[in-house]
């Protein structure tokens, strides 16, 4: 290990270079703000996407919305438009402050993605756009569907026919998989989910319950990328939701950003210069919370600051960004092990795409403790009644670091906000939990007991 070379450099130049590493390679909590972050205007200059695909994406599910209403019943009340509640937590607040001995300013809410349609995680959002997408650019190249048509035609013989020519295939450590599978099954494709051996039993029964084949393997989710790409690059009719590069699901996540503006305009949230929005994102390889910050950025530009969330064990992101290497290292070159409960967030290597579009937009990135993740778990569901996946508490740490480390004070002093906490609107992003069967969330409910006695 100690002589080992990382991009040229040995661990010892690594952590003299970057001392937070000794921290991160004990994988003891670390809170780290983004020297790079910078204006808003400046940052996006820089950024080949814009406003305008974000508006593409939001006008394509637009589209498909009386398709998604029709066969997927769940949806029909909004209309076949896929969004979460965004909701007040009051007492969770209250709980945090208690047990952390910190006073928080400001309003605590939770975007409820753990509660979207389909496949109740953040991923019904990017992973179902990019399918979408896919079959919207397929069925108009044949000619079977022009953009002035009524989507609910999709749901027939002839066009689940058609589909059915095509493959799409995707490697998963659970979720992506599920909205994937789930919408691209339901079209007609034929879709293999290559997962990697952190996915969880029931997410892989649940896919095949709907014909979705699902491809295991005993090694990590850079793994079940790899191979499922090399399969897929075999045939011409199959198509790669490329969970590392993909600018789709990007742009599907970033459509978040507008709706959740609808909502906090009806709850009469403000979010302006003198009512400053925080957002706490928990981060896999980055996609999903790097795409809900984009879209956030567009509509609230300096007034909303973006942090990340990773377990301790799998702090890719944040290895990726402090050093700049992004994508050329990962975890397990500083002999970190990537092993964590978090299962979404298992991810040792980030996505280099969104590490660079993000560089001077995103705020920081924090790591926290797989054992608090149930703690919270517990809390959220005693005080609030809201069941989450761990991965999804990774994002309601957040808002404690933030006012209880050096590096989070210095955040605030230096962007002048600390007069402004008084009115912080704080939003924890609660990216799954709605399908975990009951029995696997009375034994999270049960390791947050234990884990809250110590
Ligand atoms: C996938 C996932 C995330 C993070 O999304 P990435 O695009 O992998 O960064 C967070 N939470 C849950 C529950 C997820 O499934």
């Amino acid at each position: 290990m100690e002589n080992k070379m990382i991009l040229g450099k040995d661990i010892e130049q690594w952590k003299e270079d970057y001392p937070l590493l000794n921290k991160l390679i004990a994988t003891e909590e670390v809170f780290w703000t983004n020297p790079k972050y910078g204006k808003f205007h400046e940052a996006i200059e820089n950024i080949s996407l814009n406003e305008e695909d974000v508006k593409d994406a939001e006008e394509r599910l637009e589209r498909f919305a009386p398709y998604i209403a029709k066969v997927f019943p769940e949806t029909k009340e909004k209309n076949g438009i896929i969004e979460s509640p965004t909701v007040k937590i009051p007492n969770m607040k209250d709980y945090l402050e208690k047990v952390y001995d910190q006073r928080i300013l400001g309003d605590l809410l939770l975007k409820c993605d753990s509660h979207l349609a389909i496949s109740g995680s953040i991923k019904a959002r990017g992973g179902i756009y990019e399918v979408l997408k896919h079959a919207e650019d397929l069925a108009i190249e044949s000619g079977m569907l022009t953009k002035e048509d009524d989507y609910s035609i999709l749901d027939s013989d002839e066009f689940r026919k058609f589909f059915s020519q095509y493959s799409i295939a995707v490697g998963s450590t659970g979720n992506l998989g599920l909205s994937i599978g789930i919408m691209s099954a339901k079209l007609g494709f034929k879709v293999f989910v290559h997962m990697s051996a952190d996915a969880k039993q029931w997410k892989k029964d649940l896919l095949r319950s709907k014909g979705v084949n699902v491809v295991e393997y005993e090694s990590d989710y850079s793994k079940a990328v790899e191979e499922g790409r090399k399969q897929s690059d075999l045939d011409p009719n199959s198509y790669f939701v490329d969970d590392e590069n993909s600018k789709n699901l990007f742009l599907g996540y970033a459509v978040a950003a507008s709706r959740l503006k609808k909502q906090l305009e009806e709850l009469n949230v403000v979010v302006d210069e003198d009512h400053p929005l925080f957002v706490y994102l928990p981060c896999g390889v980055g996609g999903g919370p790097g795409g809900v910050a984009f879209g956030l950025k567009l509509v609230y530009k300096d007034n909303v600051h973006c942090f990340f969330a990773e377990p301790t064990h799998s702090p890719c992101m944040l290895i990726g960004c402090m050093t700049e290497a992004h994508d050329q290292v990962c975890v397990q070159d500083f002999g970190i092990d990537n092993v964590t409960a978090a299962d979404g967030l298992a991810v040792g290597r980030a996505s280099g795409f969104v590490g660079k579009t993000l560089e001077g937009l995103l705020s920081g990135v924090y790591t926290v403790d797989d054992d608090k993740l149930y703690v919270l778990l517990k809390a959220l569901a005693d005080t609030e009644k809201i069941y989450l996946e761990p991965s999804a508490l990774a994002g309601v740490a957040g808002v404690v670091d933030l006012f209880k480390t050096d590096m989070g004070q210095k955040y605030l002093e230096d962007k002048n906000l600390k007069d402004k906490m008084k009115n912080a609107i704080h939003i924890a992003w609660a990216t799954g939990g709605s399908m975990v069967p009951e029995k696997e969330m009375n034994k999270y409910y049960q390791k947050g007991t234990e884990l809250s006695a110590k």
